[in-house]
């Protein structure tokens, strides 16, 4: 979806309407009407793949808008700033960027690169005084989460984790329905996520640069996933691996994995994270008194699924338009997302990662603590 036109289409093919964050206006209303708020500066960091999908998105909000670049290629620099109306004086190398603490057009920057370096840039975001928008996964470890809330915190800057799923309709009407008892008692959920990858020399397969291997990139929707189905915070794990290519797969990048958590009510799941199967993007959520299944769960959408009342029908709309959207409301007016999206968010997912890949090296059942 490329043009706002495009996008309104979408979301009126709908009749359904859903409150933009904290407010009672519609997103169908939100985006048909003018808007004079307070606008979100964000400068991109990383043009890669998901860079130029939040880009393309970002030309939809209405309340954020792209006015900087950082970038270790020139050519893209060249390119974007073009394309996307930016000066020069906004856009910097790896080596440049701590000078956006003297730039006044930038209010965010957001981290779209390798997840190894997500923890330096990010703290370095901070320590410029902007406030920091970093993909999933935040960082390689917990203790590099930490690191980055902390530094947020000291900075007196917002940390925000690129949890689109967490402001998606459809899976918010699973949410709505679980707090609502429709579900009756929660007892299991099911996540599995993963895709066959390609390229054997790109940076989700060099330990360094990805911390790790399917889990880091894609596991990460089950294990989220699981925490914002069942609404409750995991307090065991056991896990297993399997690797069928080593040397594609080498030494701490994991191929596949299965995991299993314990919930305090009692609720289990099951999830599968791998880089070597495709169409795996499904949750089954299941309850006393009904279900939920999505497929596909976390992609890019639409989400489709169907609950025992029926089919999921909230409208799709581009997952990072509203991401951006919601996250310049939760950072200029204080809003709350109703599933949370800030560093704490990050780091109980790290936890969770750091205690997996435990759990694959003792084979035993693992205890976490995340309260
Ligand atoms: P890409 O490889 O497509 O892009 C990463 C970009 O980071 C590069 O193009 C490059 O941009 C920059 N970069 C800086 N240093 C390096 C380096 N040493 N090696 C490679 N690239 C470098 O990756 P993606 O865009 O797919 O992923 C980036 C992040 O976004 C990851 O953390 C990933 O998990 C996350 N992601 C999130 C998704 C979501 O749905 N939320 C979906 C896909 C990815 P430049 O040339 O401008 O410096």
């Amino acid at each position: 979806m490329s043009s706002r036109r495009d996008f309104l289409q979408k979301i009126s093919a709908s009749a359904i309407s859903l409150p933009i964050l904290g407010g009672t206006m519609s997103i169908q209303d939100f985006y048909s009407q003018p808007y004079q708020g307070p606008m979100l500066r964000v400068a991109i960091m990383g043009l890669g793949s998901y860079g130029n999908r939040v880009a393309e998105a970002m030309q939809s909000c209405k309340k954020a808008k792209i006015t900087g670049l950082i970038s270790g290629t020139p050519s893209k620099i060249k390119e974007w700033s073009s394309k996307y109306n930016i000066p020069e004086k906004n856009c910097y190398n790896y080596e440049t960027f701590d000078r956006i603490k003297d730039n006044p057009d930038i209010d965010a920057v957001y981290v779209i690169t390798p997840n190894g370096l997500h923890a330096d840039q990010s703290i370095r975001v901070a320590k410029a005084g902007k406030h920091v928008i970093c993909e999933k996964p935040m960082a390689i470890n917990a203790k590099e989460g930490q690191a980055m809330v902390d530094a947020c915190k000291q900075a007196n800057v917002k940390l925000l984790i690129g949890y689109r799923m967490h402001f998606e309709p459809n899976t918010l009407e699973v949410i709505r329905m679980r707090n609502e008892g429709e579900f009756g008692k929660v007892l299991f959920f099911q996540g599995l996520c993963g895709f066959k990858i390609g390229d054997p020399t790109q940076w989700r397969l060099d330990k360094k640069l990805a911390g790790g291997g399917a889990m880091m990139d894609i596991g990460i929707y089950a294990i989220n996933g699981s925490r914002y189905m069942v609404g409750e915070e995991p307090v065991w794990v056991t896990a297993q691996e399997t690797k069928t290519d080593p040397v594609k797969f080498k030494e701490g990048v994991d191929e596949t994995i299965q995991f299993q958590f314990g919930f305090p009510s009692g609720a289990v799941a099951s999830c599968l994270s791998t880089y070597s199967m495709n169409n795996l993007d499904r949750f089954f959520l299941n309850g006393d008194k009904g279900f939920a299944e999505m497929q596909p769960s976390t992609g890019y959408g639409p989400i489709k699924g169907r609950t025992h009342q029926g089919e999921l029908n909230k409208p799709h709309v581009t997952h990072q338009t509203v991401q951006m959207d919601e996250m310049a409301g939760i950072i200029l007016e204080g809003k709350k997302a109703r599933v949370p999206v800030d560093g704490e968010e990050g780091v109980k997912d790290m936890k969770i990662i750091d205690t997996i890949y435990k759990a694959v090296k003792s084979g035993k059942k693992e205890s976490l603590n995340l309260t």
